[in-house]
């Protein structure tokens, strides 16, 4: 569907670049959402991920995130990455599943590596899948040596009804609980949805996560697509960090190769109303439209994840075909939208609308979303 004329240029806010060096994980997490495994050897050669960072620097991003897979696999070739990014100013964020931190004095050592090369932020997951691999030691070790280090941690726990760890556990471990209440109070931590990568599996989550016609009116776009573009180990682009990204073909819109891609990717993303719809209304909203016009499509009390519901949007023909028939009639609301928040709101509270990812005084690196942990 291309709405070359609807969209061009619609969202001016700043941009992430996630870098995705590896697809391989020591881990194996179900329905992980970037399909990673420790037999899954794709590697994006440090060449691209350098030159992708350069790119950034003039197609309007603000930060680079170092997701995966575990990119920490890539251990000299992170450094150098978070060192070149933070060279041409931008801040710079780890997603790690701390399997590294083996111990105390293991995971002081990391980081400060990490810290040396110029690392701004660590974002930490866990959670019962993560467990099974990882024990929830290595996050507490993690988390401590960033602390010691002026470093504040985030850590992101996996949320479903029925869980062996939680938030709770993880502020409750003895070396969290003997730490002094204002170090604690510094670790950012943030249960999310666990979601099935299959949209017809219903997960159990406790009571009022999941989306229905009661709350659909308060979910909020999607704030990942055409605002984070991901480079990933297997050369393709991603137009947000979404955990349907691996699967959903559409939500990639270029090959990291020649000049410009980042550029190119953003032209291709943007020239699709559909993305342009998700970022503004969200996926959930989307169905509900969808079933208004087709009563037949059940979509309620099944997606506590937006994810889930986007997995949904794109691989189920009766949706599809609805909105291909009738998406002319959203086109005047979602582009309003579009003015309202990226160019009307911005200019009565006098922000800039671009960007400058060289200024030194950019914004604090955004804490992860949620889709960032279930990779
Ligand atoms: S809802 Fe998830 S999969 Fe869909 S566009 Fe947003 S981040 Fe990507
Ligand atoms: S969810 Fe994270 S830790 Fe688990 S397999 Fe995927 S990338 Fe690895």
């Amino acid at each position: 569907m291309s709405a070359n004329e609807l969209s061009q240029g619609v969202h001016n806010g700043p941009k992430t670049l996630s870098v995705m060096p590896t697809f391989t994980c020591p881990a194996e997490c179900a329905d992980c959402g970037t399909v990673s495994s420790p037999r899954d050897r794709t590697n994006l050669p440090l060449d691209t991920i350098l030159a992708g960072i350069t790119q950034a620097t003039r197609a309007g991003f603000a930060n680079v995130v170092f997701t995966g897979g575990e990119p920490t696999l890539r251990w000299k070739d992170l450094l150098a990455a978070i060192a070149h990014a933070r060279g041409l100013g931008f801040p710079t964020r780890l997603v790690t599943n701390a399997h590294w931190a083996v111990s105390l004095e293991r995971a002081g050592e990391r980081l400060d590596e990490l810290l040396a090369a110029g690392l701004d932020e660590i974002n930490y997951s866990t959670g019962d899948e993560h467990a099974r691999f990882v024990p929830m030691e290595r996050v507490v070790h993690a988390t401590i040596a960033a602390l010691e280090r002026g470093l504040r941690p985030h850590v992101m726990v996996e949320l479903r009804e029925q869980r062996r760890v939680s938030k709770q556990d993880v502020l409750e471990h003895p070396l969290i609980a003997a730490l002094p209440a204002e170090e604690r109070d510094r670790i950012h931590i943030n249960e999310s949805p666990w979601m099935p990568l299959d949209p017809s599996r219903v997960e159990r989550y406790p009571d009022g996560l999941v989306t229905n016609r009661a709350n659909v009116g308060v979910r909020t776009g999607c704030d990942s697509i055409l605002q984070t573009y991901v480079l990933q180990a297997d050369g393709r682009i991603g137009s947000c960090c979404g955990l349907g990204m691996r699967i959903i073909p559409e939500l990639n819109v270029a090959l990291a190769q020649g000049e410009d891609f980042l550029l190119r990717a953003i032209e291709e993303a943007e020239n699709d109303f559909l993305k342009v719809w998700i970022h503004y209304k969200g996926p959930e909203k989307i169905l509900a439209w969808a079933a208004e016009k087709d009563p037949s499509i059940d979509w309620e009390d099944r997606y506590a994840h937006r994810c889930q519901a986007c997995l949904r949007l794109y691989q189920d023909p009766v949706i599809a075909r609805v909105v291909r028939e009738h998406y002319m009639e959203m086109v005047g609301e979602v582009l309003q939208c579009a003015w309202l928040d990226d160019v009307h709101i911005p200019e009565q509270l006098g922000e800039t609308v671009k960007v400058n990812p060289r200024c030194a005084s950019l914004p604090k690196v955004a804490p992860a979303t949620s889709a960032e942990m279930q990779q």
